[in-house]
């Protein structure tokens, strides 16, 4: 299959979250499963990378006007990159703004900008994909482009429209939509009167032959009003054309035989060095060496979608009682919102068992996730989720909300003893956390005898990317046959 990847960001070029590793890992993944896969990405100016010029050069219509756009391209076994040169890519030092938390006024006309380039791209390459597949808002329009193309070029092509982040949808005015030069339908719109504006993800949601999302999990709770962001209605007219895969996760570098970051290695049939990596935790990071003592390490950004406000609101919150009433010991690893941040490293001061480290740090992660005993995520949502699966691969248990990926990729224990990888809990609150914990401590006084079998369990989880690549490959398989997903 030809298959056209259209993302505004991708790893190893740009990076702003996990839409980027999944557009990069996915590509490789599906190369490697034998597939053509040509990427289209901006070139921004903030990249770096060895990038070859090619003599591709055409217009767009944008602004009443026709603008210039020329090329540069990467290729790599079995994926070909073109990267979109234009002032609005090459002139920009952020992806969607000038810092990570603004946006430039101009993006929907960049990213239309990509849509309409990478079609003309295809034409003049004369490479008819089988499937294009659009990532995410920016590049909304583009199923929309496709269906309405009057040449014969796409007559085959089928596409897909994926979400990784309902939150962020690329709302337009009607006043900006006129700028880009688009036909406009309908189906565009949210709101009424004066709140009516386009909607970038909507449109894709709307035009595209599939839909996916980042997780079985997800693509149900997206249904919802609890976590439909107002598309709900439309998500839930497009249920059979919508699909949730999981995502995988970089399994050299998260590998607990070899670690670059960590001294001692491990592996399924020799969990010995897992018990170094917790003393030398424990060294480390000031908590009472102790291999009998339950180690939990949290790390993440310190927002109330972790779940850091239930763990950390009242009188005494559900982590102070467990702090007081346990023998365990807590690692927090996380930067974000000051209150948060402000309310751990209060608690830090006052208990010896709790240690706050309100920093970003790659080694420490990889050290609390390969050393600990279990990994604590109770986030309100969860499109997917990283950490449970980094925790899974080193035989960290995760405790975690049943949402989102943490429900598709862990099982409970008490649900299933024979099966069971870590804890689910339902009850967004504290008390929901602190009964999950003491789930997790009436595991963990079994004995090692008890432990160690589980723990090899998680490590056994297929996290790798082939697996959900292979899922894709279905996707787009009953997308071209035009079946239901
Ligand atoms: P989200 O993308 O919502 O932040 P994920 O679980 O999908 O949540 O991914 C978070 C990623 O960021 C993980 O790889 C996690 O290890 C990493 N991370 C978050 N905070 C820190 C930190 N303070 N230090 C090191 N890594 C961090």
């Amino acid at each position: 299959m030809k298959i056209c990847m259209v993302s505004s960001e991708s790893v190893p070029f740009s990076k702003s979250g996990g839409l980027a590793d999944v557009v990069g890992a996915l590509s490789k993944a599906l190369a490697s499963l034998g597939e053509e896969v040509l990427v289209v990405l901006p070139h921004y100016g903030f990249m770096t990378d060895e990038l070859v010029a090619t003599d591709i050069e055409h217009t767009v219509s944008l602004l009443g006007s026709e603008e210039r756009v020329t090329y540069a391209k990467l290729s790599e076994p079995g994926v070909e990159y073109y990267f979109v040169r234009h002032p609005f890519f090459t002139e920009s030092k952020g992806i969607y703004g000038p810092t990570s938390s603004s946006s430039y006024d101009n993006n929907h006309l960049r990213y239309t900008l990509q849509s309409k380039a990478s079609l003309k791209l295809l034409k003049i390459l004369g490479w008819k994909p089988d499937i294009i597949h659009a990532h995410d808002w920016p590049a909304g329009f583009l199923p929309y482009l496709v269906k309405q193309d009057s040449s014969r070029f796409f007559k085959n092509t089928k596409t897909v429209f994926s979400i990784h982040n309902l939150a962020y949808q690329g709302e337009v005015s009607r006043l900006d939509l006129i700028e880009t030069d688009i036909e406009v339908d309908p189906l565009f719109f949210v709101g009424s009167g004066s709140e009516k504006r386009a909607n970038m993800l909507k449109t894709g949601l709307e035009f595209a032959d599939t839909i996916s999302t980042v997780s079985p999990t997800y693509a149900k709770e997206i249904q919802t009003p609890e976590y439909g962001c107002g598309l709900e209605e439309l998500l839930q007219r497009r249920k059979d054309d919508l699909v949730g895969i999981i995502n995988g996760i970089d399994i050299e570098e998260w590998n607990p035989e070899n670690d670059r970051l960590l001294d001692y290695s491990f592996s399924i049939d020799d969990l010995s060095n897992k018990a170094r990596l917790k003393r030398q935790i424990q060294e480390e990071f000031n908590l009472e060496v102790n291999a009998d003592i339950p180690l939990f390490a949290m790390i993440s950004r310190l927002v109330s979608q972790k779940g850091f406000v239930e763990l950390l609101e009242g009188e005494v919150s559900a982590l102070e009682e467990l702090l007081t009433t346990e023998k365990i010991q807590v690692i927090v690893l996380g930067t974000g919102d000051w209150e948060i941040e402000k309310q751990f490293t209060e608690l830090g001061s006052r208990f010896k068992n709790l240690s706050v480290n309100i920093l970003f740090s790659n080694r420490a992660a990889h050290l609390l996730e390969a050393g600990s005993d279990f990994f604590l995520m109770p986030s309100r949502y969860e499109p997917c989720g990283l950490n449970q699966f980094y925790s899974l691969r080193y035989g960290t248990l995760p405790i975690a909300r049943r949402t989102g990926g943490l429900a598709d990729s862990i099982t409970d224990l008490d649900e299933n003893p024979q099966r069971g990888t870590g804890i689910l809990f339902d009850s967004m609150s504290g008390r929901g956390i602190l009964e999950a914990v003491r789930r997790a401590l009436a595991w963990w006084k079994k004995g090692r005898s008890v432990i160690e079998p589980i723990q090899k369990r998680a490590m056994a989880y297929d996290s790798s990317w082939t697996r959900s690549a292979r899922s894709y490959q279905e996707l787009y398989r009953k997308t071209q046959g035009g079946v239901t997903v």
